[in-house]
């Protein structure tokens, strides 16, 4: 008999395991008692039902592997909220050395820091399974490594004889990393003012007609910092960043873009911003009939990886009311979080904490890049293991479905920061994302195929294309500067080694379909914005 659906083993998945699995009220008076909650928090989390022993038992019980929520030994994290730059870094290295774990690589740590920054919270300190860091996706997330920094400016700097020395190497080495490629900057919108006069909105980038980004003054941090960051110049204070002071030209912007349906407060983390001032942005959206076109705000945060008690905390009840009140209005509040691996979110903080935005009519997203060392894996040999790296994402995506967490997208980053370290060539990471999706129920996906962003939009890979003789990939904007680019499903060719999908090929012609136009259309932003700039100088 033909069996094209091999029945399924559950090999780590025992009776044992499952016993293991249930937990009582006793458990989770204990599990808060482990996380030091206050006694405010503890009685959100039981006034509110936000830890069910159902679901904690049903998540340990299938994924006991990611879970943490068994773990019992105390945490070595206690004290502070938060470590941040070299001498926070030097801070976790002395309380890791008196428990015996040494992380090694300091100086090549240290450079990193120096050229980047270094931030990390005490939950995603703790979330951290010690016992075999090497191989923690959130250690390989928020610890930097060696090998992400050139080995040429490693070993410049290792080699310095003096303070003054290493620092002149720091700062040339900054000045190379600047992740703007130029091209960011045309995405910043102008419009015509109430004096009639060509205003740039600094904070703002407009790329694709239903979203606007606000990077606003107050978001202009975050929670911990990640290795691979691709707004660094925003989180380390560069100074080309956006950044928006002005909420009225926000709205006066909106009210002439009756094309715009989401406005995404991002950062830096979205997690900081005050309720006084989201109100702000979000009471004339509500009232203003001129504002009727905007359907949803999207906040762009990692506070549920990173500080994710916050929320369970009475300081969130403002920011819940506000959400509530969106609801109400038939205005959808979407949480963009950006989880790469099932550890970060089985936790009990982080459950939680969803469990208490989602009571309060929010919905949760995650939307992630496709990291090597974090959420894609090498084989000994130095091949991407297909078969580890998919399963940490299937996992991921039921642990969503659990959670009622939409699966948004997984994507590919755009080359910046240390790329280097991060990236794999695109046809090994097709192999792992058509694993993906065959293996996900439909409605567990993310719910487009995989993309990576260039200044002419988002490109989705579908997949290859066998001609006699030939191997192809196929290609798809998913949002583009010029929307009607969209409609085309194009031709490259097939590359073993290329790890940007804009640099793939063209087939059947030495350029790209959208490339003259899409030089057109830059040419025209960048007058626009300069013509804006002269206006305002005075
Ligand atoms: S949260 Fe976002 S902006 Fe902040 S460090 Fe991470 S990737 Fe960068």
């Amino acid at each position: 008999m033909l069996n094209i659906y091999p029945t399924k083993k559950m090999k780590e998945i025992t009776k044992e395991t499952w016993d293991h699995a249930e937990f009582t009220k006793t458990d989770i008076e204990e599990l808060m008692q482990r996380f030091h909650y206050s006694g405010e928090t503890m009685a959100i989390i039981r006034d509110e039902e936000l830890l069910p022993a159902g679901l904690l038992s049903r998540l340990h019980g299938a994924y006991p592997r990611h879970s943490g929520l068994r773990e019992e030994a105390a945490f070595l994290f206690n004290d502070k909220k938060y470590y941040s730059g070299l001498e926070g870094f030097r801070e976790i290295v002395g309380i890791l050395s008196g428990h015996g774990i040494d992380i090694g690589h300091l100086e090549e740590r240290e450079l990193f820091i120096s050229v980047y920054r270094f931030m990390a919270t005490k939950h995603v300190l703790n979330t951290i399974k010690w016992d075999d860091f090497g191989n923690d996706s959130v250690f390989q997330l928020v610890f930097p490594q060696p090998g992400m920094i050139r080995a040429d400016i490693t070993e410049a700097w290792l080699n310095a004889t003096s303070r003054e020395e290493r620092e002149t190497i720091v700062r040339n080495y900054i000045r190379e990393t600047n992740p703007h490629d130029g091209k960011q900057q045309l995405n910043k919108p102008t419009f015509i003012n109430e004096d009639g006069e060509i205003e740039v909105v600094e904070g703002s980038q407009h790329k694709y007609p239903q979203c606007k980004l606000i990077f606003d003054e107050q978001t202009q941090n975050c929670f911990a910092f990640c290795n691979y960051c691709f707004r660094h110049a925003q989180v380390r204070g560069d100074d080309d960043m956006f950044i928006q002071h002005d909420i009225h030209q926000v709205h006066e912007y909106l009210r002439e873009h009756q094309e715009v349906t989401d406005v995404l407060i991002t950062g830096g983390d979205a997690g900081f911003l005050k309720a006084a001032r989201f109100e702000e942005y979000i009471t004339p959206i509500i009232e203003d009939p001129a504002l009727r076109h905007i359907k949803t705000i999207r906040l762009g945060t990692r506070v549920l990886t990173y500080n994710p008690g916050l929320i369970i905390t009475p300081a969130y009840n403002g920011m819940l009311k506000l959400f509530k009140r969106l609801y109400d209005h038939g205005i959808q509040l979407a949480y963009m979080s950006h989880f790469s691996t099932p550890r970060e979110v089985l936790n009990i903080s982080t459950i939680a904490a969803i469990r208490r935005l989602k009571a309060h009519g929010v919905t949760v997203k995650s939307q992630s890049p496709v990291m090597n060392h974090i959420s894609l894996f090498q084989k000994e040999n130095g091949a991407v293991d297909v078969d580890r790296s998919a399963q940490n994402w299937i996992d991921l995506a039921n642990v969503f479905a659990m959670l009622g967490v939409g699966f948004h997208s997984m994507y590919l980053a755009r080359p910046t920061g240390e790329f280097h370290y991060f990236n794999q060539p695109v046809a090994e990471i097709n192999k792992v994302f058509n694993k993906i999706y065959r293996e996900l129920p439909s409605l567990n996906r993310p719910s487009r195929y995989i993309t990576q962003t260039s200044s002419a939009g988002k490109i989705s890979l579908l997949g290859t294309v066998d001609l006699p003789g030939q191997k192809l990939f196929a290609l798809k904007f998913n949002e583009a500067r010029n929307m009607e680019w969209m409609d085309k499903v194009y031709l490259v060719h097939y590359d073993e080694k290329e790890n940007t999908i804009a640099n793939l090929r063209p087939y059947g012609a030495d350029k790209h379909f959208y490339e003259d136009e899409l030089a057109e259309i830059e040419h025209k932003l960048h007058s626009s914005i300069e013509t804006g700039r002269k206006k305002n100088i005075p």
